[in-house]
């Protein structure tokens, strides 16, 4: 087998990507407005309930017309999936891997069709939805090569007379909810995971970008997925979450959004249901809250455009998104001179036509980060942006604050929008227990020339991901296993070699010879 390597990233400076980008974009309009149904055990279901998926940057744009799964709904799925387990187990590690390798490149000759999707129905600029189909290829080439490494279990000695035997098999029935935010790549890579590890599947992607989690399960089907192994179940927290969550049935959860709800999944899943007979498992990967080190050797240009792709790209909507600076005292003054110079320059408007940067996902987000962006008027300075254009579509200008203090709220709480703050620190060991003081770990950075600082950074920076002398975003699957630390999660790796163990659980057999 040609030897992995991740996806590469689309050149939009070349003439014929940009065309046939656009062409991606006459070609998804044709579905726009459209039903789409739930797909339990290969059925397609049209409900009365359904849920606009809409443009954040044109909010008149109607991407799809969703399909919601209510409770009849859910427990037919973990009804058709239970029932599809009794197979499935039992399929071949080659046939699941065969799966996700066809499903791969199915994508991939599909790949500007995707990217145009996730430009229309996430608001992404055209290099972040590019970078998000990437990622999803990767992820189903990535764990289509993982699974096949497991398939003979693992060794372990027999003594003579015995043969001993390690192998891992699936848990059963994994619930798999995913965020918004990369809406093709996690939804894809942990609905892939749970499926190409023997267990079946029901998927209840995010409500504000769902049409392209419909999209996915059709290369699944076209790629060879039998029925009922993922059931497509689209539909309101309130009324499925807590209910397939709590049913006892669940073998395992996997969670990619907030840290407020994937800590209530962590407690329900861990309370035994009358009738359970597993204990669940719960692999939660939440918010962040990211910092950017910035120490007195640091080649400033280089940190500060580390700061602004970090906090601006995809408006700061990426759980890894830098949303804080502890800067040394004596680089501060100039470092945000930088980034703010730098900002300014940021375009912003329809990622269709290809802005630097696009909308926030809704209304909901406008009016957070607002909220934030008045808390940040009074604990500092505002250097840059601060201002929100909430008319044709959800527009947050890339905004700057300065003059805070590392535990101000601004410094603590995820935001989730293009907000970055600064704060000083009078040396490195201050500025990595900073950097440290809050109650996340998900990625950080260190923008340094000195040797000593790498290292003790590397011993006491207590991120998941540490980067140095780049941004803190952009974690590549294969090459940078991401999960985070405390508060963000159960640091699970995804993208790492022992992400699918954890959808498995190891069976040992010993034969008398
Ligand atoms: P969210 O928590 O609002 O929603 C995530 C998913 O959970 C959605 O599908 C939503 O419908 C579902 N959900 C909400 N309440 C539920 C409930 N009670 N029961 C079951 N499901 C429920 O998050 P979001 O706004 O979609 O995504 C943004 C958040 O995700 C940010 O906090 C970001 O940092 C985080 N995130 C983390 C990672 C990571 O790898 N650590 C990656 C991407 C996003």
């Amino acid at each position: 087998m040609i030897p992995y390597k991740h996806e590469p990233f689309t050149d939009f400076s070349l003439d014929e990507n940009r065309k046939e980008l656009k062409k991606g974009f006459e070609t998804i309009k044709e579905d726009f407005g459209s039903d789409y149904p739930l797909i339990i055990n290969g059925e397609r279901i049209l409900t009365d309930k359904k849920l606009d998926s809409y443009n954040p940057a044109v909010k008149s744009e109607v991407i799809g017309r969703m399909s919601q799964a209510g409770e009849k709904e859910a427990l037919q799925a973990m009804d058709a999936a239970k029932e599809t387990y009794k197979e499935w187990r039992k399929s071949s590690f080659q046939f699941r891997s065969d799966v996700l390798f066809k499903a791969a490149s199915i994508v991939r000759k599909r790949k500007f069709e995707f990217t145009a999707l996730l430009v229309k129905e996430a608001g992404k600029p055209w290099k972040e939805a590019d970078a998000d189909t990437a990622e999803a290829i990767d992820f189903l080439e990535y764990y289509a090569r993982q699974n096949l490494e497991l398939k003979d279990g693992r060794k372990v000695e027999s003594r003579p007379g015995e043969f001993n035997r390690f192998d891992y098999i699936p848990l059963g029935v994994g619930l798999v909810i995913s965020p918004w935010n990369f809406a093709f790549a996690i939804m894809a890579g942990t609905t892939a995971a749970a499926l190409v590890t023997g267990n079946t599947v029901l998927l209840k992607p995010s409500s504000k970008a769902s049409v392209i989690a419909y999209k996915f399960i059709e290369v699944l089907e076209e790629a060879g997925l039998p029925q009922g192994v993922v059931n497509f179940i689209p539909g309101s927290s309130r009324e499925i979450g807590d209910l397939l969550v709590e049913h006892k049935d669940t073998a395992f959860v996997s969670f990619t959004g907030s840290r407020d709800v994937g800590v209530s999944i962590y407690e329900k899943a861990a309370v035994v249901r009358e009738g359970q007979v597993n204990l669940k498992r719960v692999i939660a990967e939440m918010g962040g809250k990211d910092t950017i080190v910035v120490d007195s050797s640091a080649d400033l240009d280089l940190a500060a455009d580390a700061i602004v792709k970090s906090a601006f790209a995809f408006s700061g909507q990426k759980c890894s998104a830098c949303s804080r600076v502890i800067a040394l005292s004596d680089v501060h003054d100039e470092l945000v001179e930088k980034v703010v110079e730098r900002t300014n320059k940021l375009t912003i408007g329809n990622p269709e036509e290809d802005n630097y940067m696009g909308p926030v996902i809704d209304e909901s987000s406008v009016e957070k980060i607002q909220k934030y962006i008045e808390i940040g008027k009074e604990e500092g300075e505002l250097k840059a942006g601060g201002k929100i254009d909430n008319e044709t579509g959800h527009f947050v200008h890339p905004t700057v604050f300065a003059g805070l203090k590392h535990d101000d709220r601004l410094m603590q709480e995820e935001i989730f929008g293009p907000v970055v703050g600064f704060a000083k620190a009078d040396n490195f060991t201050e500025a990595i227990e900073f950097a440290n003081d809050t109650d996340y770990g998900l990625t950080g950075a260190v923008i340094t020339k000195n040797r000593a600082h790498i290292e003790e950074a590397r011993r006491d920076f207590m991120v998941g991901n540490l980067y140095f002398n780049r941004d803190c975003t952009g974690a590549i699957v294969g090459y940078h296993p991401f999960g985070g630390f405390k508060m963000s999660g159960t640091d699970s790796k995804a993208g790492g070699p022992d992400y699918l163990q954890l959808h498995m659980q190891g069976k040992t057999t010993s034969e008398m010879l």
